[in-house]
């Protein structure tokens, strides 16, 4: 087989790491849901203690079954390896953890997801590693936050609210003439639509319970990285906290995969039609979507990531707070709820985070709502819209 073979996506999603033989030609892989391996020889097991990266000892290490996962997973991002976590926010602080000392410095771009934004916040200080926030659309605003000690830059694009986008490519070369390490949340993208390591980008991760997942059922992550990164954060920082993937769940996600280049283009089919939808709403003030037009990093979501999914956002033209839970509680199909990348629409307005005395209709950003496009029908979902929208006052 040849190496574009083998980056095949058809390929790794069906047959890279499924060792059928070795199962009774099943083809669906057995979940091993073992916690331990038993060995014949003491001898084989010093060797285990010794190497425990490719040896079934225990399974909060290594185990057949994670084992497929991780190399489907590692090809999707264009990477030697990766590691699968209990949640995102395991591989968010994983991989953070592993690369910092006391005394460093974090760059992160502004507003990253809720849980690393308190690892820099409340985690980090007590170990005396400070985090410098910046705006990531612009290239001269990580030449300007980076100080001798910055050892990591954290980047997450586009964003998960307002899509913001960083240069991977500028970031990566910046960054690598500088000494320092990228890290990169694709969450949004899934390696579907982004490979950030082509650009030059050290390692990066994602929330698997989003679209790897894709049926709501399972919390998991994903960190992708060279063979030797990935090697050292398995013998410390991966084994000390213990956060891996089950077995079980690591077979949901395989399942999950099967059908996630499907799934996406679905979901990219129907959110296009949902973004023309609300763009033509008299109630909608605004429709912030990277694949869209009017965004203002249209040209440098075209350039690096080939789709955008599901999840969007709009400003709703409301006076009051009681106007937009109204809208959200009218929806009969579209559900309110956190996360994304299921089967099913959701809904999560900004105002849920904001005290009512402290809303501000004036403030746009307290009259966003996130919409997550699911695997419905697309007219299903915009007629849900349509009758919350008419029954605004
Ligand atoms: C959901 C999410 C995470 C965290 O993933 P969990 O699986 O919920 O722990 C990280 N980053 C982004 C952008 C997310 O949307």
């Amino acid at each position: 087989m040849t190496e574009t073979e083998k980056n095949n996506i058809s390929y790794i999603l069906n047959e890279l790491g499924e060792e059928r033989e070795n199962y009774f030609n099943a083809i669906s892989p057995p979940i091993i849901q073992t916690s331990n391996f038993a060995f014949n020889k003491v001898d084989d097991l010093r060797k285990a203690f010794e190497n425990e990266a490719s040896t079934y000892l225990y399974s909060r290490g290594i185990n057949p079954t994670v084992d497929i996962l991780r190399k489907k997973l590692a090809a999707l991002d264009a990477a030697e390896d990766c590691l699968v976590f209990n949640s995102g926010a395991a591989a968010i602080f994983t991989s953070i953890l592993a690369n910092v000392k006391a005394g460093d410095n974090i760059v992160s771009v502004n507003k990253p997801y809720t849980w690393a934004q308190k690892m820099f916040n409340d985690i980090l200080p007590r170990f005396n590693v400070t985090t410098t926030y910046i705006d990531g659309k612009n290239i001269e605003n990580f030449e300007r936050a980076i100080l001798p000690n910055t050892s990591l830059i954290y980047l997450e694009s586009p964003n998960s609210w307002d899509f913001a986008l960083q240069d991977l490519q500028a970031v990566a070369d910046l960054a690598k003439s500088e000494n320092i390490l990228t890290i990169c949340d694709n969450s949004y993208c899934t390696p579907i639509y982004q490979k950030p390591i082509e650009y030059g980008i050290d390692m990066v991760l994602q929330s698997a319970t989003k679209y790897i997942g894709g049926h709501s059922d399972v919390v998991a992550g994903v960190l992708s990285g060279s063979k030797e990164m990935i090697r050292k954060i398995f013998n410390s920082e991966y084994l000390c906290i213990g956060s891996g993937i089950q077995p079980f769940n690591a077979w949901l996600l395989l399942r999950g995969l099967r059908t996630l280049p499907i799934r996406l283009e679905r979901i990219t089919n129907t959110t296009k039609k949902a973004v023309s939808y609300l763009k033509q709403h008299q109630k909608v003030e605004q429709v912030i979507f990277p694949f869209d037009e009017s965004f203002p990093q249209y040209e440098l979501a075209k350039q690096q990531m080939t789709g955008a999914c599901g999840l969007l956002s709009f400003i709703i033209k409301a006076t009051d707070i009681h106007q937009i839970e109204k809208f959200c509680e009218d929806l009969q199909h579209i559900l309110i709820a956190v996360s994304w990348g299921g089967h099913e629409s959701l809904i999560i307005p900004k105002c849920s985070s904001i005290k009512h005395e402290e809303f501000d209709a004036g403030n746009s950003d307290h009259c966003m709502l996130r919409l997550y496009v699911g695997l419905e029908e697309p007219e299903y979902i915009i007629k849900d819209l349509e009758q919350a929208f008419d029954k605004m006052i």
